[in-house]
């Protein structure tokens, strides 16, 4: 071989070195980034699974709400999760009773009208820019989210909610990327919120009066507790009603009870819409009615029994059954008395009985009209 031949001969084995050198790289380079998705998609999979079992294991509709809106948001770095629910006669937010879920993020649908537009009868998950979605979704959201991710909460093929995630990131949710775990988070949720609703509708049913819509006399003495309770430790006035309809059993005994029962609704939704939210309504028994006015001083308490009087005797009962009725009702209006010591629930007791007995001297003194209890 020629010097020259050889110096080639070594230039050659050089470049292809270099070349497999390259190769093995470019080979190490991708298996790297292989090994770190795999890593990346190992650890979404962790926190995935850890959100399924706070999902499942919720122990209310709050709770569960909360995983939602709170703890999905922080382990998954989102710049906001919003839940909408389809709660058509309000009946979730009257579970949830305070604003606390509304200011993170929950928000009611009058029917799933919305939903099947935005999911376009497809049923799968929407993940697109923020700019093209619906900005009722994210109404109280920080400001900068870039893209969004819906998710449809779908039981037995009927909307119950959307699940809405927000980034500020564009390219965390694009459409046309793989929603897989998306899809079986949002099948989860739905199932898990549908059994956390019938749980908590089931609760109310128990607490409800069946002919008049408010609540039962079960509910109002473990709520008169909470309300005794809560008025000693602020140091507020509770003022406590009770509400007869005058000569019932007449009108009951003239007319049926059919017109009799129409005339107990009439009352106590009368009385429900004169009255605050905060406020408690419920049917104590017959044709009785129970009402408590927390923090409130009992002159305010006088004047709004005599304002629900005045507008009871002063409309007739509308004429479902056959003529229009008019009834008048007799109030019982007692404070709650708050000595140093004392067993809240003897305290209650103690409310209740003067409301009751004031009542009576209602009746006593004419009917169709109010009375307030004396202090002993
Ligand atoms: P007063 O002015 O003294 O209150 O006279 P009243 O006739 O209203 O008094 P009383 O408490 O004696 O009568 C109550 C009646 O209410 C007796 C009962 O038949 C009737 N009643 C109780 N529950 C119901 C109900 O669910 N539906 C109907 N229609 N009547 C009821
Ligand atoms: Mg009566
Ligand atoms: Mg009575």
């Amino acid at each position: 071989m020629t010097e020259a031949s050889q110096g080639k001969s070594r230039s050659n084995e050089r470049l292809s070195l270099a070349v497999l050198q390259a190769e093995n790289q470019r080979l190490r380079n991708r298996l790297e980034a292989m090994l770190n998705e795999a890593r990346l998609n190992q650890e979404k999979m962790r926190r995935f699974d850890q959100l399924e079992r706070k999902v499942i294991g919720a122990a209310s509709l709050a709770a569960l709400i909360d995983t939602l809106l709170i703890e999905y948001k922080s382990l998954f770095e989102l710049d906001a999760v919003t839940l909408a629910l389809v709660d058509p006669l309000y009946e979730v937010g009257r579970v949830l009773g305070d604003s606390k879920h509304m200011a993170e993020g929950l928000l009611f649908l009058d029917s799933d009208v919305e939903l099947q537009s935005l999911y376009a009868g497809t049923g799968q998950p929407q993940l697109a820019g923020f700019d093209e979605v619906p900005a009722f979704l994210f109404e109280d959201a920080p400001s900068g989210l870039a893209s969004v991710a819906l998710l449809p909460l779908l039981h037995h093929g009927r909307f119950i909610g959307s699940l809405n995630l927000g980034s500020r990131d564009a390219q965390r949710f694009v459409a046309g990327s793989s929603t897989d775990f998306l899809e079986r988070l949002a099948a989860l949720v739905a199932v898990c919120l549908d059994s956390a609703l019938a749980t908590e509708r089931l609760k109310l049913a128990g607490l409800t009066d069946v002919l008049t819509g408010v609540h039962n006399r079960r509910y109002f003495e473990s709520r008169c507790l909470e309300e005794v309770l809560a008025a000693r430790r602020n140091g507020q006035p509770l003022v406590c009603m009770f509400i007869d309809v005058d000569h019932f059993k007449k009108l009951n005994d003239t007319l049926g009870h059919q017109a009799g029962d129409e005339v107990l609704r009439y009352v106590a939704n009368l009385v429900k819409v004169q009255l605050r939210g905060s406020d408690v309504v419920a049917r104590y028994g017959g044709e009785e009615c129970v009402v408590l006015l927390p923090a409130t001083p009992g002159l305010a308490g006088l004047e709004t029994a005599e304002r629900i009087r005045r507008i009871v005797s002063a409309q007739s009962v509308p004429a479902r059954v056959r003529e229009a009725v008019r009834v008048t009702i007799s109030i019982g209006v007692a404070m709650l008395l708050l000595p140093e010591e004392g067993d809240a629930a003897v305290l209650a007791a103690d409310m209740i009985a003067r409301a009751d007995k004031a009542l009576y001297e209602a009746k006593e003194s004419g009917r169709n009209r109010v009375v307030m209890a004396s202090e002993p």
